[in-house]
């Protein structure tokens, strides 16, 4: 097949894309949706374990405190600020919250009221940034409402946190500040992509798998499906000779028994048009092609080729005395006859209406006259059953074997000494005019 055909047989029309986009579109949409749901849900789901981290490390500071420093908490000074907790100035120890720093990466603030008064968080100059107010919504959230409270995004120096505020109290319950626990978001969200990231490789592997199997899948089924348009694009042209991509037979599925149907829908269409229907063997048109291809074959092999032309004897006789219609089964008997005669040495043409073409393939004359005379001898043995007939007949035959003569001379040569035959008291075969070789008569 040349390189245009090839072409034309693989030839993209509106199904492949359609097809394409039905296996791809939906596998695509689904991952994206699976991938992003999940990786939503995971980051929340980190997000609360931060937030449950954030209070219980609160609820440690409070606690420690209260255990460390027993007491009321109490502001001193106006300018230097100094929180005391019962009788001792917290402000002038900072080994408890910085040693929570140390342990938790978690950063600790104590406000009193709405001023920061003892921290862990430093500028870049590396000092402690008290004096420094709580953000609004704190304040009213916390120190007012008395409740405690998660925020994502509170900003503290350039540096955003997520942070959990919770109201300070005295032994009273009285609110007289805030106390917040933070960690930089930078480093929850470091935290939550390396512990996202393997779920999104995965997700998104897999996800090329199943596109590439998608592609993969579609690729062959289409590959058999212009397998099988060009079969019937080439059957439809009249080309009863097109073999069928044999992936097409391999696959099991619908389209291989379409293509078994297409293959059978060939076979019939071929004997249709090359087999004679009364005897089904090739007709004159279809045989001349495969004698010729026979004949060139013998030629450029340098083989043996013997050519043989058998006529019934007296047929008209057969159709005159028993009808038309036992004339036929006389037809398709003969015809059996040569088929089962000729079966691993060649084939028979029905040549004309009671003639026919023997073509012994890779065959001397001599071992194709010894066949013919086993053939002759059947023929004129055979008892033909039609109705309540029986009916004899005999053939004759005219042979020629010289693969160096064209085929015309050939055939004319069988011919001539076929009508030598008829003339020399038939039922016998003639392989040479002028030396005919009969044998036994039917009686
Ligand atoms: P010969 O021995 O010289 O060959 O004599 P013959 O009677 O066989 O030859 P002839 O050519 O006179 O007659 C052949 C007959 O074969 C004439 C024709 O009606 C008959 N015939 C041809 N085709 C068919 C067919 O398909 N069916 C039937 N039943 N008869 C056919
Ligand atoms: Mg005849
Ligand atoms: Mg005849």
């Amino acid at each position: 097949m040349n390189r245009k055909s090839e072409s034309d047989k693989n030839k993209r029309g509106k199904l492949y894309y359609s097809f394409q986009a039905i296996s791809m579109v939906p596998l695509l949409l689904y991952g994206i949706v699976v991938i992003i749901f999940s990786s939503t849900s995971f980051k929340h789901s980190m997000q609360d374990q931060v937030y449950t981290e954030l209070k219980n490390v609160a609820f440690l500071v409070d606690t420690l405190l209260d255990t460390a420093y027993p007491g009321d908490y109490s502001l001193v000074g106006d300018t230097a600020l100094s929180l005391y907790k019962g009788d001792i100035n917290i402000t002038s120890d900072y080994s408890l919250i910085d040693g929570i720093r140390q342990r938790t990466a978690m950063d600790v603030t104590l406000f009193y009221q709405d001023t920061r008064v003892l921290t862990t968080i430093k500028n870049w100059e590396g000092e402690r940034i008290i004096g420094t107010q709580a953000p609004k919504q704190v304040l009213v959230d916390v120190l007012r409402d008395g409740e405690s409270c998660f925020y994502d995004n509170v900003i503290i120096r350039e540096t955003t946190y997520f942070a959990y505020y919770a109201p300070l109290r005295n032994g009273d319950g009285q609110i007289v500040g805030i106390l917040f626990v933070g960690k930089p978001a930078a480093e929850v969200h470091s935290q939550v992509s390396r512990a996202l990231s393997p779920i999104v490789i995965v997700g998104v592997v897999t996800l090329i798998l199943a596109c590439l199997f998608s592609i993969s899948y579609a690729g062959t089924f289409l590959k058999a499906l212009y397998g099988l348009r060009s079969f019937f694009s080439q059957v439809a042209t009249g080309n009863l000779t097109e073999e069928l991509d044999p992936a097409v037979l391999k696959r099991g599925d619908e389209l291989t028994e379409l293509g078994r149907s297409a293959l059978s829908m060939q076979h019939s269409l071929r004997n249709l048009v090359e087999r004679d229907t009364l005897t089904e063997l090739y007709n004159r048109r279809s045989g001349g092609h495969h004698l010729a291809c026979s004949v060139e074959k013998a030629k450029s092999k340098n083989t043996p080729f013997t050519l043989v032309i058998g006529d019934i004897d007296f047929f008209k006789r057969v159709n005159d005395t028993y009808g038309h219609l036992c004339g036929d089964e006389v037809l398709k008997t003969v015809a059996k006859l040569l088929r089962k005669h000729l079966k691993g040495k060649g084939y028979a043409i029905r040549w004309g209406g009671e003639e026919f073409l023997l073509v012994y393939e890779n065959c001397r004359l001599e071992t194709a006259y010894e066949s013919l005379r086993a053939l002759q001898k059947d023929i004129s043995g055979a008892c033909i059953q039609s109705g309540d007939n029986e009916i004899r007949v005999t053939m004759t035959f005219g042979m020629a074997c010289d693969p160096a003569k064209d085929l015309k001379d050939l055939l004319r040569e069988a011919d001539d000494r076929l009508y030598y035959g008829k003339n020399n008291g038939r039922n016998q075969i003639v392989t040479c005019c002028g030396e005919s070789q009969q044998t036994e008569k039917c009686t």
